[in-house]
C-alpha cells in the first residue's frame, strides 16, 4: 500500500509544478495554445511512471523543473514540450520516431538534438572535448532552443547536485564550468551563467567556496545596513534631479568574488565591489545622469569607471560601471543600465525570444550570426587541439579594460602588455615604444596588463620594434604591425647586402657597378622572374641567387674566370655578413659536425654560455644560435629541418664573458646604487655600463655587466633581488 501513497504524493507534486508551468506561461505568452504542452507532460508522466532521481523524487520532476526554467526564459510551447520530453529517447523506450509522430517534426528535432548533446562526455582528453564542443557548436546553429534547454537541464541537474556521488558531482562541476558557464555567457544568460557558476564553484573547490561564502555572510548584516543607507542616499538626490529610476542592492556572486581573488591575489577586504549597487533607469541618457551625480555624492576610484554602453562587450552586454568610496572609506561598485539593458544582461539570447518569427532583435541575429561563423571557421581544422585553442578564445572573450591618462577607454585581449597597448594607441607609438609606467609606476615592457591599469606609453624618436616584441604580445593588430615592420626592414637589409656582395664581384672582374645599366639590372630581373631590380638585390642578400651567377648574366665579360688569387673564398661572404651582424666577436659556439659554418648568436637573446641553445640555419647568415627560451625560437622552428644542433665549445675557446643588460625596478632611494653596485663589485664582475631613470619615487636602473656563464648572472640577479626596495630585476635580451 506504500506505493499507492507514494503514488498520491507523486501526483500532488507533479500536478502543482504543472500549474505552475501552464500559469507561467499563461502569464508571459497570452496567445500561446498550450494544448501541445499539455500533451507532453501527459506522455513524458506516462513513460517515466516508476522512475525516480537519485534524490528520491520521481523522476518527472526533473522534465518539470527544467520546462518551468525554460517557461521563465519565456519559450515557445513548442522548446517547453521538448524540455518535457528531453529525456524520454534516453531514459524509456520511446524512440525518436515515437515522438516525431506524436508531436511532429520541429520537437523531435529538438528532443533528438539534447538527446545528442547529452550522449556527449566533456570530461575526456582534451581532443575528444574540442570534438564534442564542434558537436554543440553544430546543434546550437542548428536550433538555439536544444541548447536552451540543454542549459536548463544541466542547472536543474546542478541544483540537485548533492544527491550524486563525489565523484559524479566533481566530473559534473567541472563540465559545467568549463562548457556550460562559457555557453551561457557567450549567449549573454548573466543569470543562468552566474547560477551555473556558483554551484560548479561550491562542488568543485568545497573549501575555497566555504571561504568566499563565510567571509560574506560575516559582513552581509553591515553590509546590508551600509547598502540600504547609501541606497536611500542615491534614492533622494536621483529624486532632487527629477530621475525616475529603480536602485537595487546586491552581494556579488561568490564564484567571481573568488576568481578576481586569485585573479588579483588579494583578500575579500579588497574586493571594491563585494557590495554592489544596481541604478536601472528609462534611458541612456539617465545613466549618464545618474553616473554624474553618483560621482557627486561619492568619491570615484581612479581607472575603474567602465563605459560598456559605448562599448558593448563581445556578448552585447551593456552597462555603465563606477566604483566609489565613501567618506568612511568603504568602497562599493555601482552599475547603470537601462531596462533593455538589464533584461538583457540577463537573459541574453533569451530576453527577446518569440522563436516562432525567428530571433527578432539585430542582436540576437548577431549572437547567432557568431555562432555560425564559429562553426564556419573551425569546418576545416583538422587538428582538434588547434580547434578547442581557437574556440577557446572564442568562448572566454576575456578581455582587460585600461586607460589612457586622459581617461580613454582601450580595450585589449587578456595577458596584454604595454606593446599591445601602445598599438592600439598608434602604429608609430608602438613602434617607438621603449617602456610604460602603469598607474604611475615603472613597468617592463613585457608586464602583463590588468582591468582599470591607466598606462602610459614613453616613447623614444627612431626606436624600433624588435622581433621578440612578437613574442610577447597578444593583440593582433600589434602582431601585425610588428611583423609589417619587420618584413620591410628587413627587405631594406637584405637590399642592402645584395647591392654590396654584387659591387664586391663585380669588382673582381674590374667592372665598376655604376656602369651596369639599370635596363640590364631590369632584365636580369625578369630573368629570375623578378619585377624589380630591388627584388633581385634582395634575393642576393638573402643569398637565393649567387652573386657570381648574376653579374654573368649582366656582362658577358664575366664568364672569363677573374685571376686565381681573386675566386671568392667562402671568408669573402661571410665577412660581409659578419660585419652586418657584428658576429666575429662572440662565435665561439660549436655546431655538430660542421666546423666551419658561421655561427653567431642571435641578437634577439643574446644567449650565454650555460645556457640551453638551438641553432636555426638562417638564408645566407650562417647559423644563429638562440637560447632555448628565446620567444623567437618557436616563430623559426617552422621549419624543423633548418635546425641544427649545436653546443657551446670549450671554455678557454670562448670569449670569458659576454655584455648581458639587466634592469633593476626599485625604490628612489638614497644609497640604493651603492648598495647595488656593491652586490655586482662583491662578485668580480665588470660594469659597462650604466644607467638610471627615475621618477615618482621609482627607479630604472639598466646595467651593462660582463658575464661568464649563466650561473654568474643567476647570483648576481638573485644578489640585487635581496637589496631592501628592489622589486625586481630582469634580464634585457637584447643590449
Ligand atoms: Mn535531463
Amino acid at each position: 500500500m506504500g506505493t499507492f501513497r507514494q503514488q498520491i504524493a507523486t501526483n500532488v507534486l507533479t500536478v502543482t509544478k504543472f500549474r505552475d508551468l501552464l500559469q507561467n506561461m499563461r502569464e508571459n505568452r497570452p496567445a500561446d495554445d498550450l494544448e501541445i504542452v499539455r500533451k507532453a507532460y501527459d506522455f513524458s508522466q506516462k513513460h517515466h511512471a516508476g522512475q525516480s532521481r537519485a534524490s528520491g523524487e520521481p523522476y518527472l520532476v526533473h522534465p518539470l523543473e527544467v520546462a518551468l526554467v525554460l517557461a521563465e526564459m519565456k519559450m515557445d510551447p513548442t522548446a517547453i514540450a521538448a524540455g518535457l520530453l528531453h529525456d524520454s529517447v534516453e531514459d524509456t523506450s520511446v524512440t525518436i520516431v515515437d515522438i516525431r509522430k506524436e508531436f511532429g517534426e520541429q520537437v523531435a528535432h529538438i528532443v533528438e538534438g539534447v538527446t545528442k548533446i547529452s550522449k556527449i562526455d566533456f570530461a575526456t582528453k582534451e581532443e575528444a572535448q574540442a570534438e564534442n564542443l564542434r558537436k554543440m557548436m553544430l546543434a546550437m546553429v542548428d536550433d538555439i532552443r536544444v541548447v536552451l534547454i540543454k542549459l536548463a537541464d544541466r542547472l536543474h541537474n546542478m541544483r540537485t547536485l548533492e544527491h550524486l556521488a563525489p565523484e559524479r558531482q566533481q566530473k559534473i562541476a567541472r563540465e559545467t564550468l568549463d562548457i556550460y558557464g562559457p555557453i551561457a555567457h557567450s549567449l549573454g544568460m548573466g543569470k543562468i551563467r552566474g547560477e551555473l557558476e556558483d554551484l560548479g564553484f561550491r562542488y568543485l573547490d568545497p573549501i575555497s567556496y566555504q571561504q568566499v561564502h563565510d567571509a560574506v555572510e560575516a559582513r552581509r548584516k553591515v553590509g546590508q545596513q551600509f547598502l540600504d543607507r547609501v541606497a536611500n542616499t542615491l534614492r533622494e538626490k536621483l529624486k532632487d534631479a527629477g530621475i525616475t529610476a529603480r536602485v537595487e542592492s546586491r552581494t556579488k556572486r561568490l564564484y567571481s568574488i573568488h576568481k578576481k581573488l586569485i585573479r588579483q591575489k588579494i583578500s575579500v577586504e579588497q574586493v571594491y565591489d563585494l557590495y554592489a549597487m544596481r541604478v536601472i533607469t528609462n534611458s541612456v541618457q539617465d545613466c549618464y545622469a545618474v553616473l554624474g551625480i553618483v560621482h557627486n555624492v561619492w568619491k570615484p576610484v581612479p581607472g575603474r569607471i567602465k563605459d560598456f554602453i559605448a562599448m558593448p562587450r563581445p556578448n552585447f552586454y551593456q552597462s555603465l560601471h563606477t566604483s566609489v568610496i565613501t567618506e568612511q572609506g568603504t568602497s562599493f561598485e555601482i552599475q547603470i543600465r537601462t531596462e533593455e539593458m538589464h533584461r538583457t544582461a540577463e537573459e541574453g539570447i533569451a530576453a527577446h525570444w518569440k522563436y516562432k518569427d525567428g530571433p527578432v532583435s539585430a542582436q540576437d541575429e548577431q549572437r547567432l550570426a557568431w555562432l555560425r561563423q564559429v562553426v564556419e571557421w573551425q569546418r576545416d581544422v583538422s587538428d582538434p587541439n588547434e580547434f578547442l585553442s581557437t574556440l577557446k578564445i572564442d568562448l572566454y572573450p576575456e578581455e582587460v579594460y585600461t586607460f589612457t591618462p586622459k581617461g580613454k577607454v582601450v580595450v585589449l585581449p587578456r595577458d596584454s602588455t604595454p606593446i599591445d597597448f601602445a598599438y592600439s594607441v598608434h602604429t608609430e607609438v608602438g613602434h617607438a615604444c621603449v617602456g610604460a609606467k602603469v598607474n604611475g609606476r615603472m613597468v617592463p615592457l613585457r608586464h602583463k596588463l590588468h582591468s582599470g591599469d591607466i598606462v602610459e606609453i614613453l616613447t623614444q624618436t627612431g626606436h624600433s620594434p624588435s622581433r621578440d616584441w612578437l613574442g610577447i604580445v597578444k593583440s593582433s593588430r600589434a602582431r601585425n604591425k610588428i611583423k609589417h615592420w619587420l618584413n620591410i626592414h628587413q627587405r631594406e637589409r637584405a637590399v642592402e647586402i645584395g647591392r654590396k656582395l654584387i659591387e664586391k664581384e663585380a669588382r673582381k672582374y674590374r667592372i665598376a657597378f655604376k656602369d651596369i645599366k639599370d635596363e640590364d639590372l631590369q632584365r636580369a630581373a625578369s630573368d629570375y622572374g623578378l619585377g624589380q631590380i630591388d627584388d633581385l638585390m634582395a634575393g642576393i642578400g638573402y643569398g637565393k641567387f649567387a652573386a657570381r651567377q648574376v653579374l654573368a648574366k649582366l656582362t658577358p665579360n664575366a664568364t672569363e674566370p677573374p685571376p686565381e688569387e681573386e675566386i671568392e673564398k667562402p671568408g669573402a661572404f661571410t665577412s660581409v655578413v659578419r660585419r652586418v651582424f657584428g658576429g666575429d666577436k662572440h662565435n665561439a659556439i660549436r655546431v655538430k659536425g660542421h666546423g666551419d659554418l658561421l655561427v653567431y648568436r642571435a641578437r634577439c637573446c643574446n644567449p650565454i654560455r650555460g645556457e640551453a641553445v638551438v641553432g636555426y640555419v638562417t638564408r645566407g647568415k650562417g647559423v644563429a644560435v638562440h637560447a632555448v627560451s628565446c620567444p623567437n625560437v618557436t616563430n623559426l622552428m617552422y621549419e624543423p629541418e633548418r635546425r641544427i644542433d649545436v653546443e657551446w665549445g670549450h671554455e678557454d675557446e670562448t670569449p670569458s664573458a659576454y655584455p648581458v643588460k639587466i634592469t633593476v625596478f626599485c625604490d628612489d632611494r638614497f644609497g640604493m646604487l651603492k648598495q647595488i653596485t656593491a652586490v655586482i663589485g662583491d662578485a668580480k664582475t665588470n660594469i659597462r655600463n650604466l644607467e638610471v631613470r627615475s621618477e615618482n619615487g621609482q627607479a630604472n636602473v639598466d646595467v651593462v655587466l660582463d658575464i661568464a656563464d649563466l650561473k654568474h648572472l643567476e647570483n648576481i640577479i638573485n644578489g640585487v633581488r635581496k637589496v631592501p626596495g628592489v622589486h625586481d630585476v630582469q634580464r634585457l635580451q637584447k643590449l
